[in-house]
Formats: structure tokens, C-alpha cells, sequence
């Protein structure tokens, strides 16, 4: 069962009212069968069919292919609003009965897990000028829907604010312009848990793409580097860096080789992302980085999940 990063034993917490697609791994005890498989699941009661998808003989009962081709397992896409609780899913391969088999009873697998309620991410959004532009609230988008897909929220609310110019485009006007919002923010009347996102035009010329102040719950990140954003309030949120690629006060403690999201075996923390309907991205974590770190490409592993 996966949201955004999950191993086999379904050790990742699962959000409530966030997108879930379930992966089921059949084989065959003799030959190359290609079958279809139904899920059911306890909650809202829903039948989902899948497949059909060729299932065969292996040593492996899954193996890392099966994890790295999303068309190596029968993939259930569940609607996107479960209520915190306990759900129990069962699956059945085959389910057309073709080939026909001596035991049925071995073609079934039942699993339940919980979902935890998370509440929504507050963010309020203020422009960042610079050289007479400020990016547009929907090049903001790309980070958001990134934020959302790699942290264990369901929901993220964001608010809009005015303008704030930057005070240069060095580290040191960086500094100021972060200060100014922190300010900006301290003034306001907004409740403690609201962060603040300052996000500038990617025109801005600096080789620095962000940066956050833990105290100030503010962000200065700027668009068109979609990870940044979750990396900075990764910050605000008390994380500190995964020591890949240089990055100034490691944390020693990420438990994995800190250029990868686990130890990538066939059993473990793997990757995924939902793009378009029905379609699972797969992040490999032997070459995925967690985005805590200063490497790229990068997802979560389940240690900043
Ligand atoms: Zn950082």
C-alpha cells in the first residue's frame, strides 16, 4: 500500500484522505499465465479489478524488477478518501478462474492496516519582487503539488499575500529579504502553525535556491526547482540536512547510505509518485537522494516521511 515512499511490510504510515494505490505480487507455481485480480476493500466496501498482467514462476517471491516496472504487479488505484481507522483489503488473483486450478485457496491474501489522520500544511504565499517581476501564483503550483505528493499531509491550504521585494540578490539580501518576511509575518494575525513561503522569480541570479529560518516559521524559496520548497519547510519542521553533496550541519542519524532513500533491496523503502491517472511513477532509491540533501534526483525516504 503506497502514498509516497513504502517497503513490503507496509511499514510507512499511511495518511487518511490521501491517494493510495495498492500493488499486489502474484506467481505461479508452474508456467506463464497472464490473469486479471480483484481487490476488495473493507472501508467503503469497493471492488476494484486489475490486469490482466502475465504472472510466472519465480525464485524471487518479488523481486527488485517487480518493484522498479509498475507492470509487474496488478496496481489498484483506491479513492482518495479514506477515514482514519482500519482497513482491511483483500485481493484475489485469477479471479476469472482461467486457467483452472486444483486450490483456489492459495490465490488469496488479506491485509489490514491503518490510516492516520495528518492535519492540513497551512502555508501563506507572499510574491517575491525582483527587477520589476514577481512569479505568477501558478509557476508556485509545481512546487505545491510536489509538497504535497512527498509529505504525509492529505491537504495543503495556502493563502495569498502582497508583494515583498527583495533586498538583493546576494546570500546577504537573501538574509534581509527572509528577516523582512519574517517580520512581515510576526505583524500578522496569522496562528502559529501557519508557515510563510517567499517565493522569488527564477530569474533571480544566485546559485542559492533557498532558504529558511526555523524561528520565524519563514521560507525564502524560488520557483522552477520544484523539491526546494519541501526541502526549506523540511527545515522550519525541525529536519536538518542528509549529508549528501556537502550540505552545512549534517544529520548523522539518516539511517541509510546517505546517497540513496534506503538500502534499496527488493523488500525495501521504495519510491512512488502519482502522475496522471493511473500512472505510478516508480522512484528507485539506489538512485533517488532524499530531498533533505543537496543531490539530485530526489524524493522522500521514509526516515524525513
Ligand atoms: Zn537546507
Amino acid at each position: 500500500m503506497t502514498q509516497a515512499i513504502q517497503n513490503l511490510a507496509n511499514g510507512a504510515p499511511l495518511i487518511a484522505d490521501k491517494l493510495t494505490t495498492v500493488r499486489v505480487y502474484a506467481r505461479s507455481d508452474t508456467g506463464r499465465y497472464t490473469v486479471r485480480a480483484r481487490l476488495k476493500d473493507s472501508q467503503t466496501g469497493n471492488t476494484y479489478v486489475a490486469g490482466p498482467i502475465p504472472v510466472f514462476w519465480d525464485a524471487h517471491p518479488v523481486s527488485e524488477e517487480d518493484r522498479r516496472k509498475i507492470s509487474r504487479s496488478f496496481t489498484f488505484w483506491l479513492p482518495g478518501y479514506w477515514s482514519a481507522g482500519s482497513v482491511t483489503l483483500d485481493a484475489e488473483v485469477n479471479i476469472d478462474r482461467n486457467p483452472s486450478e486444483v486450490d483456489y485457496t492459495n490465490n488469496k491474501m488479506s491485509v489490514t492496516v491503518q490510516f492516520e489522520s495528518m492535519p492540513p500544511l497551512k502555508l501563506r504565499l507572499i510574491p517575491v519582487s525582483y527587477d520589476g517581476t514577481v512569479a505568477t501564483g501558478a509557476a508556485m503550483l509545481y512546487s505545491l503539488r510536489y509538497l504535497k505528493d512527498t509529505y504525509p499531509i492529505s491537504r495543503v491550504i495556502a493563502s495569498f499575500g502582497e508583494p515583498l521585494p527583495l533586498v538583493g540578490s546576494s546570500g546577504l539580501g537573501f538574509v534581509d529579504t527572509l528577516n523582512d518576511l519574517g517580520i512581515r509575518r510576526y505583524l500578522s494575525d496569522d496562528s502559529s502553525n501557519v508557515i510563510w513561503i517567499g517565493y522569488m522569480p527564477a530569474k533571480v541570479p544566485s546559485a542559492l535556491s533557498g532558504l529558511a529560518n526555523r524561528e520565524s516559521q519563514s521560507v525564502l524559496t524560488k520557483v522552477g526547482s520544484e523539491s526546494t520548497m519541501a526541502h526549506e519547510i523540511g527545515h522550519v519542521l525541525g529536519r536538518g540536512h542528509v549529508n549528501c553533496g556537502g550540505p552545512w550541519f549534517p544529520d548523522h542519524a539518516y539511517p541509510y547510505p546517505t546517497d540513496k532513500l534506503s538500502f534499496a533491496f527488493e523488500d525495501d523503502y521504495w519510491g512512488f509518485r502519482p502522475r496522471k491517472r493511473n500512472h505510478l511513477a516508480v522512484k528507485d532509491p539506489a538512485r533517488n537522494k532524499d530531498f533533505m540533501s543537496y543531490c539530485y534526483p530526489r524524493w522522500v525516504s521514509d526516515y524525513t516521511y
